[in-house]
């Protein structure tokens, strides 16, 4: 970090204190919230599947390491693994969206497929996760 030259104690602590303001509000942006994921989710299925996925709650969890995300279907309820935090928003986007498919057909069959397809970069975000699945552990994973 290099300081502007000529600021006092003060004026030094407040750029600090500003910097690291405006460094957190980039890393809110890049982790969104409980809150955020359930509007994703619902605007998700809203646009890709008739809003016909109704999730009650969409949250992120830690303790998922083997897969990106999973759901009760009988509850409604999605959970997503914090290891997709930081990582670009339409990979996100693919894994609720897999969920919510999930909500309306449980296994990974044709019918499945059929309705995730429909996100314009499903195929795209496998791709990005399989690859990152291979580099960090040697193993593809994906609920
Ligand atoms: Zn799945």
């Amino acid at each position: 970090m290099l300081l502007p030259a000529g600021l006092s104690i003060t004026d030094e602590e407040q750029w600090v204190r500003r910097m690291l303001d405006r460094l957190a509000a980039k890393e809110q942006r890049r982790r969104p919230s409980d809150d955020d994921l359930l509007e994703r989710a619902s605007e998700l299925s809203v646009r890709y599947l008739g809003g016909k996925a109704n999730p009650s709650s969409v949250r992120w969890v830690d303790n998922q390491q083997h897969r990106w995300g999973s759901c009760t279907p009988d509850h409604g309820t999605i959970r997503i693994s914090t290891r997709l935090r930081g990582m670009p928003s339409w990979v996100v986007d693919y894994v609720i969206m897999h969920e919510l498919v999930h909500l309306l057909v449980p296994s990974h069959g044709p019918r499945f497929w059929a309705l995730v397809e429909k996100y314009p970069k499903a195929e795209r975000a496998r791709g990005f996760l399989e690859g990152f699945s291979m580099a960090a552990n040697g193993t593809a994973e994906e609920c």
